[in-house]
């Protein structure tokens, strides 16, 4: 994914994110865990030790990793880059809350069974090459050596490798994430027109409507295999906690979650990379999705998806110089005829169709409040 952009002499730094599965060898994944235990021990102690001196002394300071290795010796066997990386993210973690405590929370304690496996480490470029790199396939890391990794997108030549985080499922799967920082020409704003424009609607059932009538209705699978997992889960209502049943049914339940997880994020990105390769800007409303979750079981292909689904558009918009325009989510998209522009106060937001009393035309009520989303989003940019 790209983040941050910094324009030098016409050329834009990008960021990009590749995820990879890994396949470490019984030696390089007991080193992961090693790193991991490690990771966790030493924010939990630095933290401890922030507070406790925050408390004596009211100053704010977090000791560097170096100052626990002679109480702690095991922390010498891991990728000292990983510790230095917990010091910094706990930094930045106070830096945030101190700058916003409303915003950012205070740092927590970190917990094996509640916090997420993983590890940070950073790539340095000495004269003899650098820390960090890819192989044909795998990852050489500092510690590791060469780990086996599985490349569903290749990393372009240019690309200058940043960072990676390692990290491990609970269903006992290892993914790098591998941060690659890119230098990019930068392109000149594209000005949309109405033709080259597109409205979206989020819509319970197909997802999202489109101002001409397209839909995106997620797969039938996606449908499937949540109904597959409320099953599961009330199964698991009726079954004792700890007994061997028990524990192959969360077993099954925390694959089938991770595989709609992965369902849904390609999903996504398919859907959105479509739509930003075929359109030169997008109108949305800047609706707060939270609220419009209805039914959890399908929040995850529904708004929650759908705010996933928004983000992902703004990215790969910006990425190409093209707009999202986001429409104010009180305007009455849902009530005004698209053709004679008429408000309606009392409309019946249960049926599919709706005519308008005063030109006539018989709208599909969701087409209709694209075409509004599109109407609007363009008098935004021509204002
Ligand atoms: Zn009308």
């Amino acid at each position: 994914m790209a983040r941050r952009a910094k324009t030098i002499n016409g050329y834009v730094t990008q960021y990009t994110t590749l995820k990879v599965r890994l396949y470490p060898t019984p030696v390089q994944a007991e080193l992961f865990e090693k790193t991991f235990g490690c990771c966790r021990y030493i924010w939990n102690q630095m933290l401890s030790d922030q507070q406790r001196f925050y408390s004596e002394t009211g100053a704010h300071f977090i000791p560097t990793p170096a100052k626990y290795k002679s109480s702690a010796p095991f922390l010498k066997e891991v990728d000292n880059q990983a510790l230095i990386q917990e010091h910094n993210k706990l930094s930045q973690a106070f830096r945030l809350f101190f700058k916003e405590p409303g915003t950012f929370r205070h740092p927590k304690f970190k917990r094996k069974k509640e916090d997420r496996d993983s590890f940070t480490a950073c790539n340095h470029d000495f004269e003899s090459g650098p820390t960090i790199y890819t192989t044909q396939d795998g990852i050489r890391m500092t510690k590791a050596g060469v780990v086996k990794a599985k490349f569903s997108r290749r990393p372009q030549a240019w690309w200058k490798l940043k960072r990676i985080t390692v990290s491990k499922t609970k269903t006992g799967k290892y993914y790098c994430s591998v941060l690659y920082e890119c230098l990019v020409k930068e392109r000149g704003p594209v000005v949309p027109t109405a033709e080259t424009t597109i409205g979206l609607k989020y819509s319970m059932g197909h997802f999202y409507v489109a101002d001409n009538g397209t839909m995106a209705d997620p797969p039938r699978w996606l449908k499937q295999s949540q109904e597959k997992l409320a099953r599961i889960q009330q199964k698991l209502a009726r079954m004792e906690p700890g007994s061997k049943n028990y524990e192959e049914a969360v077993g099954k339940y925390r694959l089938l979650h991770e595989h709609i997880a992965n369902q849904r994020r390609d999903f996504l990105h398919k859907e959105s990379s479509r739509i930003v390769n075929d359109w030169d800007a997008v109108c949305m409303r800047s609706e707060a999705l939270r609220e419009m979750s209805q039914n959890p079981l399908r929040s995850g292909a529904g708004s929650e998806g759908y705010r996933a689904f928004r983000e992902l558009l703004r990215y790969k918009l910006e990425r190409q110089g093209k707009p999202l325009i986001l429409v104010d989510r009180y305007m009455p998209t849902a009530r005004t005829c698209s053709a004679c522009g008429l408000v309606q106060d009392d409309v019946d937001y249960g049926a599919r169709t709706w005519t308008c009393p005063k030109c006539g035309t018989t709208h599909d009520r969701e087409i209709n409040a694209a075409r509004n989303i599109k109407l609007l989003g363009l008098a935004q940019l021509s204002a």
